[in-house]
């Protein structure tokens, strides 16, 4: 089909989405407790034709919406939810708080639920009008900062229905996401002990934060013995009481363990496991523990990346005004500027290419080009519940312009973009580029195919689900 016809359709569509956006972003609700959001993007969804599924895998705030009939089967990936204390007004240059301590979309989830939708929507009208045929579903994946909502949804069944799922992320390039992120654990260690005064008779008591300190100690020994690809995260959640001569009865710790992929995670899981057990055994306390989220390793798609990438290319890039590239460079002087890389000696072009476009991406103010798509391995050391969909089916996802250039993660910055002009803009590039993508897939069994064949191998395994079947996703 004319894939004019689909980015007209997002055009005609944007107030639609921007409104969509802008009210999750007023929302700002966190992990969870996206109720209004999850009721926002409902309301749409049904004024927009599409079939809707609410409270998806017993979750208050998981739903789908979908339209069509028959394969392939499309999915977008949307998330919507927010960060606590990131509360900051909306296009200023400066830190702002609207509410003193409150939540705000410093990671854009805004943007990327509406972007997804977007795609839905052109999508949803392609097929109406006969231009395409199969099934579009989108997902509302709630929980992606807090607790790995898509780890729950796929370990209760969604996702594996699909022929591809697609999805996106606001940032400050236009780029393909390529290569795997680590699998993760997040596990909750309870000691347990007895009080005591701290000087009268403390041979009476049994310390919990002496349990949890040695765990901690034991497992600064263990990070000699782990992979490079490992990785021990933790927080008290819990010290005991505030007064120091009380030997202190209880103690939490969370733990963020992670590992290459699920069956490595889960190892060293294990390993940390058995450091607290040791921790309690010293001590004299007792020690619980419960798993609160996991995640897995992310497979990538080469042929479903490339096609990805040549829609990206294709679809007209924003053009900014000089108002917005202004506000741009004055957000910009607002951080640190992200080091240049180091110039590379390689012959491929490519890479040549790519390294000077990074050069560039540190000194402009927007960078209003596409990067190339260099398909090699990468591993970056976080995670994503995305990974958990790409062991299901085959995935692929990209970054689009919403910010100016090196803008920092999790930030005020992203929070006061995030309902401007260029976020909007960047918003409906990603929403062009994935429902053209989607168009491709529908229209061209072959290349479906070529997909399905790279995903039965890098799947082979199958998907080993990092969460047990009693863990219950953690609210906020
Ligand atoms: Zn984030
Ligand atoms: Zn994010």
């Amino acid at each position: 089909m004319d894939k004019e016809i689909l980015y007209r359709t997002v055009e005609e569509k944007a107030s639609v989405i921007t409104t969509v956006s802008d009210r999750i972003w007023e929302y700002a609700e966190l992990s969870m407790m996206e109720v209004k959001s999850a009721a926002e993007y409902v309301a749409v969804l049904k004024a927009e034709g599409f079939a809707v599924q609410e409270n998806l895998c017993g979750i208050a705030t998981a739903f789908s919406g979908s339209y069509g009939s028959g394969r392939p089967v499309i999915g977008f990936l949307g998330e919507f939810d927010a960060l606590s204390g990131l509360s900051q007004m909306h296009s200023v240059v400066h830190p702002q708080a609207i509410t003193e301590g409150g939540c705000g979309h410093g990671c854009g989830h805004n943007l990327l639920g509406a972007g997804s939708l977007g795609a839905a929507i052109a999508v949803k009208k392609a097929i109406e009008a006969g231009h395409l045929s199969g099934t579009v579903v989108f997902y509302g994946c709630p929980g992606e900062e807090g607790c790995a909502g898509k780890t729950f949804m796929a370990r209760d069944g969604m996702f594996r229905d699909l022929d591809a799922a697609l999805t996106w992320h606001p940032g400050d390039t236009n780029e393909i996401t390529i290569g795997s992120n680590a699998a993760s654990i997040q596990m909750e260690y309870h000691f347990s002990g007895t009080a005591a005064h701290a000087a009268d008779d403390p041979w009476n008591g049994r310390s919990a934060l002496d349990a949890a300190e040695l765990m901690n100690v034991g497992v600064q020994f263990l990070r000699e013995h782990m992979k490079p690809k490992e990785s021990v995260h933790y927080s008290f959640t819990d010290a005991g009481g505030v007064s120091p001569n009380v030997v202190q009865p209880t103690a939490n710790l969370v733990y963020m363990i992670r590992g290459e992929n699920v069956r490595t995670a889960k190892a060293l899981a294990q390993r940390v496991d058995d450091i607290a057990k040791g921790a309690a055994l010293m001590t004299g306390t007792t020690v619980t523990s419960h798993q609160i989220d996991g995640t897995a390793n992310t497979l990538s798609n080469g042929v479903l990346e490339q096609l990805l990438h040549d829609n990206m290319v294709s679809a007209p890039l924003p053009e900014y005004t000089q108002e917005e590239i202004l506000f741009a460079r004055r957000m910009k002087a607002t951080f640190a500027p992200s080091p240049l890389p180091g110039l590379l000696t390689n012959e491929d072009p490519r890479l040549r290419k790519a390294v000077i476009q990074k050069t560039e991406h540190g000194r402009k103010a927007i960078n209003n080009f596409v990067f190339p798509y260099i398909p090699s391995y990468k591993f970056s050391p976080g995670s994503t519940d995305v990974g958990d969909v790409s062991w299901l089916t085959p995935t692929a996802q990209f970054t689009a312009v919403t910010w100016p250039s090196g803008s920092p993660g999790h930030s005020w910055q992203n929070v006061s973009c995030g309902r401007t002009s260029l976020a909007h803009k960047g918003m409906l590039f990603a929403a062009k580029t994935l429902a053209a993508t989607a168009a491709d897939l529908m229209e061209n069994p072959e290349l479906l195919a070529q997909v399905r064949e790279e995903f039965d191998i890098t799947a082979a395994e199958g998907y080993d689900c990092p969460i047990g079947p009693e863990v219950v996703p953690v609210i906020g």
